[in-house]
């Protein structure tokens, strides 16, 4: 029985082309900024998102905390989603390595409430209190979905952030899977943020990597850190290449897997003991909930195992199914055929 796999997007692999220019790739001394393939993919990485410079990182978490590293100092705090990745899935690397202070808040499809927000951004005059530096959005969110935030919503997030004074940080790790689903560009995003990450890696398909966008003086900071927390790469233009590919040649067709993702989405809801909001689907994320027939989400994932489906427990109750290069059209359909024989067996049982 082949395996369909939708544990994550990250787990696609280079295509054939991705590989000819890795092997033909242009290289030099990264740290010596003399490798021209690196330096070509922060071009084009500013250049997409309409801000002044970029720096090539090695993973979405790096990029994000070189973000929070350069705009904030020991003591200080950062304002972030509750259901953020950057404050449940990154180790508390803001506390570890940098001494700052995450002060999480509601979020509501996928975005951190504009209210809560005002609430949460501390009185500047007291000196009881941290100061307050940055907001951090996810775009598309992860937890809630892949949930994409409108322009408009940035808009104002952005323009509350001016009036005090914060800067604005998006984790847009999946930051072209809201493109795609929205139809604003990446320039439009940009526009509202002072900086974003965006993964080279997940459903654009490359190898390895993210690159930090932002202004020259913020992605100089990044550099630094980026030193000190040994991620200053040599001949990363192999690496590099991939990802110039990726934003060229993959962003338009995450819309097969966001397709894809719907379609699993409607099937899903329809069998017996499963719920998807799947109006809620906007992009490639799909949260299963297990209402019925005694299933917790680790129990279902291991009977989707059996069958020959890989899919992630993703809190209680429910499992992640992420659509990705590697599932095709026909695999969804072959998907919900074992899922609903295998919760049919799991009756008669
Ligand atoms: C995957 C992901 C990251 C981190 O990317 P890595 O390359 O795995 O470190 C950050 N934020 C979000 C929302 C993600 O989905």
């Amino acid at each position: 029985m082949r395996t369909i796999d939708f544990r994550s997007d990250t787990l696609t692999k280079p295509t054939d082309e991705m590989r000819r220019l890795m092997y033909e790739a242009e290289v030099g001394d990264d740290v010596y900024g003399e490798d021209p393939t690196v330096r070509r993919l922060e071009e084009l990485a500013a250049e997409t998102v309409g801000h002044e410079a970029a720096l090539f990182v090695t993973s979405g978490t790096q990029g994000n905390q070189l973000a929070l590293l350069s705009y904030c100092r020991s003591g200080e705090e950062v304002i972030v989603g509750e259901d953020s990745h950057i404050y449940l899935y990154e180790g508390a690397a803001p506390a570890a390595l940098g001494g700052i202070q995450l002060r999480p808040v509601a979020e509501t499809e996928g975005c951190m409430d504009l209210a809560a927000a005002v609430r949460a951004i501390r009185d500047e005059t007291d000196i009881h209190q941290p100061r307050t530096r940055v907001l951090c959005v996810e775009n598309t969110h992860n937890k809630a979905g892949g949930r994409v935030i409108p322009v408009e919503k940035m808009e104002q997030l952005y323009m509350l952030a001016k009036k005090r004074g914060l800067s604005v940080h998006m984790d847009g790790a999946r930051l072209f899977n809201a493109v795609v689903a929205s139809g604003a560009s990446a320039k439009q995003y940009g526009q509202y943020v002072d900086s974003v990450q965006f993964c080279l890696s997940k459903g654009l398909s490359a190898p390895v990597g993210s690159v930090l966008t932002g202004t020259k003086e913020f992605i100089a900071e990044a550099r630094r850190w980026r030193k000190r927390l040994g991620g200053g790469m040599r001949q990363a233009g192999v690496i590099a290449a991939p990802g110039i590919y990726a934003l060229e040649n993959m962003v338009e067709r995450l819309e097969e897997d966001h397709a894809n993702a719907r379609e699993l989405a409607v099937r899903l809801n329809e069998l017996p003991g499963l719920k998807v909001q799947a109006e809620s689907v906007e992009t490639n994320i799909v949260m299963c909930e297990i209402i019925e027939g005694g299933h917790s989400a680790e129990s279902f994932r291991d009977l989707l195992l059996e069958n020959g489906i890989k899919a992630s427990p993703f809190g209680e109750g429910v499992v992640r199914f992420v659509t990705n290069r590697h599932v095709a059209a026909e695999d969804i359909e072959e998907t919900v055929q074992r899922i609903k024989k295998a919760l049919h067996r799991a009756v008669l049982r």
